[in-house]
């Protein structure tokens, strides 16, 4: 069966359920922070970065997280649209084109209970077809969620930072690593902050952020 564009139902041409039509409608995020990726008029560092310079080192968001992609990802994460990390992980590496090529990939952990619940860690799903696209390992068990943490997305935004102090532990040590923490959407960047800050702390040389759309 040849595969069907998951956008638009028309047959998508090639070998991802993406037409090359609806791609190219995504929103993408062209300029933006060196660190944290967020939105600027011009590349450069943003004021929040400078002030408070985040734990990791840069962050690849290549989409925005609007429409389509932002339906794209709330169907993965809530509905089990697998299909979706692959496709989003193979837009991700076109659009990023990037030849920087980390030790080793870490999704972001989910704490056991929600994985249960879920079923699944959409982060990992992710990871792994970045994995199938690039060939970098991603480790499974580097890291815990050791508190079942609040949402973030049902959080007001000065309380996020707060909500994800102390969350991850991680279970091994990183010397002179360089690592991509994985991640669907960045929002504040606490999470993969607190998260970066771990790894840190556990040797990593750099931490590089790698997550499909910014918020
Ligand atoms: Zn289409
Ligand atoms: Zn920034």
């Amino acid at each position: 069966m040849p595969a069907r564009c998951v956008l638009c139902r028309q047959p998508a041409g090639r070998h991802i359920s993406l037409c090359r039509e609806c791609e190219s409608s995504l929103k993408t995020n062209p300029t933006n922070c060196e660190s944290c990726a967020r939105p600027l008029q011009k590349s450069g560092l943003c004021g929040e970065c400078q002030k408070n310079p985040p734990y990791y080192d840069k962050t690849l968001a290549p989409l925005l997280y609007k429409d389509a992609v932002r339906n794209l990802l709330i169907e993965l994460k809530f509905h089990e649209k697998l299909l979706n990390a692959k496709i989003l992980a193979e837009v991700f590496t076109r659009l990023t084109n990037n030849d920087c090529h980390p030790d080793l990939m870490i999704p972001v952990p989910l704490h056991s209970g929600r994985l249960r619940e879920r079923g699944y860690n959409q982060s990992l799903e992710i990871a792994r077809e970045i994995t199938a696209i690039h060939k970098i390992p991603f480790a499974r068990k580097g890291c815990e969620r050791r508190i079942n943490t609040a949402r973030q997305s049902e959080l007001p935004m000065q309380q996020r930072k707060a909500n994800v102090r102390g969350a991850f532990q991680s279970c091994r040590r990183f010397d002179n690593l360089h690592i991509a923490i994985i991640d669907d959407v960045m929002t504040t960047g606490n999470t993969v902050n607190e998260l970066s800050k771990v790894l840190k702390k556990s040797g990593a040389r750099r931490v590089d952020v790698w997550v499909i759309a910014r918020a």
